[in-house]
């Protein structure tokens, strides 16, 4: 067992992090009467702050990122002996962990061949949307540039990615955003847009009424999230994504899986798309590649497609005219093949399945002593509470209360998130993403802490 660590002077801490520190995804008003909460370290699941409190963290690092857990040694050593022998190299060269990390990854990979190195979720997205337009150029005469998304997925925060965002509260300060990017219905059966036995192919149709509104010819790309993460834990209804990749198909569409959440594991699977059978003509990925320990995104793409920014004798300077600088760091190679060997040699994979399936069914049985859960969805360790407050009407829960049982389970010892901020009436969802290597008891305590915030919440 871990010992908690040593007390430190908390004060001066919180006193440099209020005074100095924008927090993401924060309004920093309440902060002049409470203090911001700055932790100190952690093991497993385990979390201390600056005051010594002890968590038990069901976010895995707040978004869905930590995958292994905390204080892993082994990835540690493994970035610390690469630092020493090369820390850097970027540009037109490659290094020994960037080569292994593509070689072991796309054996996870069947039909993808390149992997493209950059550091975040957005940016990793933000290379195909250039892929995309630059194929589009060049082999297309500037048709099939267009870029789909889905309502409520999201791809990240840069404007472009923003442009491509379902979430409309969280871009709408931000435009205007670059022309090309046209939105195709979510397929959230819960909150139903058809009245069909077959949802799935339903919510599929939806996408290809769009294409040929816009014209098949403009698009080139539909970019979507295997499972909805953010915008409300989404797990596409049955035939949805068959027929998906079969209208992909059918227009000459590539087709893009953003796995930035659902990559290396989170579902159960190596990545959400290998629960259905498809092949994607893109893959990224970024939150757990490396687990938290280092920043690492990868843009991955079939041969087909990296074959067309090869130079022709009649067609030179193809190239894909990008860098990431950062892309060349080795650390997140280092920390990334590390992490693929521990998923398989601990069986995290297994173990997420199995735990996953204890989270759901936990969920389920408090949703059948709770009204508030009107819906309860998820796949592997990624799993979701829809909170209503009228299960008939479907009416969402207030932001403050479903606020109310996020701070109520923080007050208990356990971090919990909630999707509710960006699409405010609409998705008022409790998520949980513990890490993957989450034991039965850890599993019990978070639902056994949700249970008794809403006890509280409904008293
Ligand atoms: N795609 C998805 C599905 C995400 O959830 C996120 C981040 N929450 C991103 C992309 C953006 O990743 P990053 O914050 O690393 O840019």
């Amino acid at each position: 067992m871990h010992a908690a660590p040593i007390p430190q002077d908390a004060a001066p801490i919180i006193a440099a992090d209020r005074a100095h520190v924008w927090h993401h995804l924060s309004q920093h008003k309440p902060y002049e009467t409470t203090d911001p909460r700055v932790f100190v370290e952690g093991k497993g699941m385990r979390l201390w702050d600056a005051t010594g409190r002890e968590f038990l963290d069901a976010t895995s690092g707040g978004v869905w990122t930590v995958n292994l857990g905390y204080g892993r040694a082994d990835i540690a050593r493994a970035v610390q002996e690469q630092l020493l022998r090369l820390p850097y190299y970027a540009g037109a060269a490659g290094t020994v962990p960037g080569a292994r990390y593509a070689e072991a990854l796309i054996a996870k990979m069947p039909g993808l061949a390149r992997v493209y190195y950059s550091n975040s979720g957005s940016e990793a997205n933000e290379k195909v949307y250039k892929m995309v337009r630059q194929i589009s150029h060049r082999h297309h005469g500037g048709r099939k540039g267009k870029i789909l998304f889905r309502e409520r997925d999201y791809h990240g925060t840069t404007i472009a990615a923003l442009a491509t965002s379902g979430q409309a509260q969280r871009a709408e300060q931000y435009g205007p955003f670059p022309d090309g990017f046209v939105s195709v219905p979510h397929c959230l059966e819960y909150r139903a847009q058809w009245d069909v036995s077959n949802y799935g192919e339903r919510a599929a149709d939806a996408i290809e009424e769009v294409i040929l509104r816009e014209g098949p010819d403009s698009i080139g790309c539909l970019v979507l999230e295997p499972i909805t993460a953010g915008g409300g834990v989404i797990v596409p209804p049955a035939g949805y994504w068959e027929k998906v990749s079969h209208i992909c198909r059918k227009y000459n569409i590539l087709l893009h899986l953003d796995e930035v959440v659902c990559g290396l594991g989170r579902t159960g699977a190596w990545f959400g798309y290998q629960h259905y059978g498809i092949q994607p003509d893109f893959v990224t990925m970024a939150k757990g590649v490396a687990s938290g320990y280092a920043a690492i995104s990868c843009t991955v793409t079939t041969e087909a497609v990296f074959e067309l920014f090869k130079d022709t004798p009649t067609d030179p300077l193809c190239h894909f005219r990008d860098i990431s600088t950062f892309g060349g760091c080795t650390a997140g190679p280092a920390a990334a093949l590390e992490t693929l060997r521990i998923i398989e040699d601990e069986g995290l994979l297994e173990n997420t399945t199995r735990m996953g399936e204890r989270l759901l069914a936990n969920l389920r049985d408090l949703a059948e002593r709770h009204t508030v859960i009107g819906d309860v969805r998820g796949k592997g360790l990624f799993c979701g509470a829809e909170l209503v407050a009228d299960r008939r009407t479907k009416e969402p829960l207030a932001e403050a209360k479903v606020q109310a049982v996020v701070a109520d389970c923080a007050a208990q010892g356990v971090l919990i998130g909630a999707t509710n901020r960006s699409i405010p009436g609409l998705n008022t969802t409790l998520c949980l993403a513990p890490a993957l290597i989450a034991s039965e008891a850890e599993i019990d305590r978070i639902t056994d802490a949700i249970d008794a915030a809403l006890t509280r919440l409904t008293a």
